[in-house]
């Protein structure tokens, strides 16, 4: 028999983030995705598969989550050449569908 309760997890996240979105609205950067589990990029170059991912960057002056393998990539992979951080930059943000629609079903309350 299968178990068809959602799953339950407590995360953390700054009393100014903004409330999730529904899922297709555009991202506003409330971090819930990334604090709820690392996504497949941060697994693969990262080797996190759970808790929340360790390149989440909060922007206290836009009030937002970030990525920081988007942002800043050789403080994360220290192996990055330096000709190296703006391809993967554009790549993460192609991976992630980074500031586009929000892709995250998960329901924060
Ligand atoms: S994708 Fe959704 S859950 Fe993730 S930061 Fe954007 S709005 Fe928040
Ligand atoms: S989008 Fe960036 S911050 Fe979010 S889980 Fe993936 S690697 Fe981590």
């Amino acid at each position: 028999m299968t178990n068809n309760k959602p799953e339950r997890r407590l995360i953390w996240l700054q009393p100014a983030a903004a409330a999730k979105p529904l899922l297709g609205q555009p991202c506003n950067g409330c971090g819930v995705c990334c604090a709820a589990e690392p996504c497949p990029v941060a697994r693969v170059f990262l080797w996190q598969l759970r808790g929340t991912c360790k390149a989440l960057v909060w922007l206290a002056d836009r009030q937002q989550y970030r990525c920081g393998l988007l942002l800043e990539p050789a403080r994360y992979l220290r192996i990055l050449p330096k000709f190296g951080q703006r391809p993967f930059r554009f790549l993460v943000a192609r991976w992630i569908a980074a500031e586009t629609a929000c892709d995250s079903d998960a329901h924060a309350e």
